[in-house]
């Protein structure tokens, strides 16, 4: 028989509060588990909107293979998702992924024009520096 550990009187099996003083008895009974919904049911969430799936894959794509293209789809389609969720009164889930999707595209973006930039200095500045280095051989 256990005994509470506050004022040490005798706690009936299966007890989870004192009887003599109220306190909570540690580690008594296993709380219950989480009612679930006959057949397992859960609550279902709203169904993910795809555009907003495809914004945050194409964002992502956007950053690691191919900028610009896909990161200009990956904003279309963030910000009509977006919309489409916000106007949808939660019947579509997914916004989250939407905005992602649509802060990514901008980023890649970005960084797309940024390389296009760097690579078109880098190529402008090593053709007009290979006319003027004097020791590059154009005759072969
Ligand atoms: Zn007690």
């Amino acid at each position: 028989m256990a005994a509470c550990t506050q004022c040490g009187s005798e706690l009936p099996a299966g007890a989870r509060f004192c009887a003599a003083c109220g306190a909570r008895v540690p580690e008594a009974v296993e709380p219950p588990a989480p009612q679930a919904f006959p057949g397992g049911y859960v609550v279902p969430a709203p169904p993910t909107d795809g555009q907003a799936v495809a914004a945050l894959v194409l964002g992502i794509l956007g950053l690691v293979f191919c900028p610009i293209v896909c990161s200009i789809i990956a904003i279309v389609l963030g910000k009509t998702s977006q919309r489409k969720i916000e106007s949808s009164g939660g019947t579509l889930g997914g916004l989250g992924m939407a905005k992602a999707g649509w802060v990514l595209g901008i980023i890649g973006l970005v960084i797309g024009l940024l390389w296009i930039v760097f690579f078109g200095l880098i190529a402008g500045a090593s053709i007009f520096g290979g006319f003027m280095d004097p020791n590059i051989d154009i005759y072969n």
